[in-house]
């Protein structure tokens, strides 16, 4: 059974603190697995080195996001390090529409909020192997301030404790087997007997011919 024949795909909710390797790991995975589509968020944050309007997030200005919020159109939203993202609704219902399971790299308010409104989701926290590795991580890709960086860290301890409310966690400490993790974990979740199209699949196996000479 491929992911095609399930009547709707799910969400996949990303949590863990800046600098647990979200970014990459979502990059990877979509290598290594089909039928997984990445929602792209909104964000009024200004971009950073690199990153590409509509690609890493679709920068908006703050009267944007406040329309956004006022017709409906985000499934959740958050403050998070001082700028407003959020994950607009439309894209999500089209493309589990369709089958696909969508992942949502978000902060642990927005989670928090899809687990009231799209209870089937799974939700899966990013560990840091450790709190040295994760300033590490947030130094080298160089995208922000000393003062930032400082805000990223100490708010990592407080995001830690959020990891409780989820479903799976995966401690990043080889990416390659983070990934792997990942992709189990979404697997697994594929097979779920409630998730799968079954009545139609078992309905055709009826009519096959059980004729086998060996
Ligand atoms: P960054 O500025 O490092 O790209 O993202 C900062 C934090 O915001 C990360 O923890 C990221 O997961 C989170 N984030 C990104 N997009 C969204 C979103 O649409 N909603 C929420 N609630 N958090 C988001």
């Amino acid at each position: 059974m491929t992911y095609l024949e399930r009547e709707q795909g799910f969400l996949i909710v990303l949590s863990g603190p800046s600098g647990a390797g979200k970014n990459t790991i979502v990059n990877e995975l979509r290598k290594r697995l089909d039928g997984i589509s990445y929602s792209v968020s909104v964000t009024t944050r200004p971009p950073g080195q690199g990153e590409i309007d509509g690609v890493h997030y679709d920068f908006i200005t703050c009267d944007e996001f406040r329309e956004m919020q006022k017709a409906g159109e985000l499934l959740e939203w958050a403050t998070v390090y001082g700028n407003l993202y959020g994950t607009p609704r439309k894209f999500i219902e089209i493309m589990t529409a369709r089958g696909y399971d969508v992942i949502l790299d978000i902060d642990i308010q927005g989670a928090k909020q899809i687990k009231n409104s799209w209870p089937a989701g799974i939700f899966v926290f990013l560990m840091p192997p450790s709190m040295s590795e994760l300033r590490r991580r947030i130094c080298v890709r160089g995208r922000d301030s000393e003062d930032a960086i400082d805000i990223r860290s100490r708010l990592a301890w407080d995001e830690l404790q959020a990891v409780f409310d989820y479903d799976y966690v995966i401690i990043n400490n080889n990416l390659d087997e983070a990934v792997d993790n990942l992709r189990a974990i979404i697997t697994a979740e594929r097979s779920k007997v409630r998730r799968c199209n079954l009545l139609g699949f078992i309905g055709n196996l009826k009519g096959q011919p059980c004729n086998f000479s060996g």
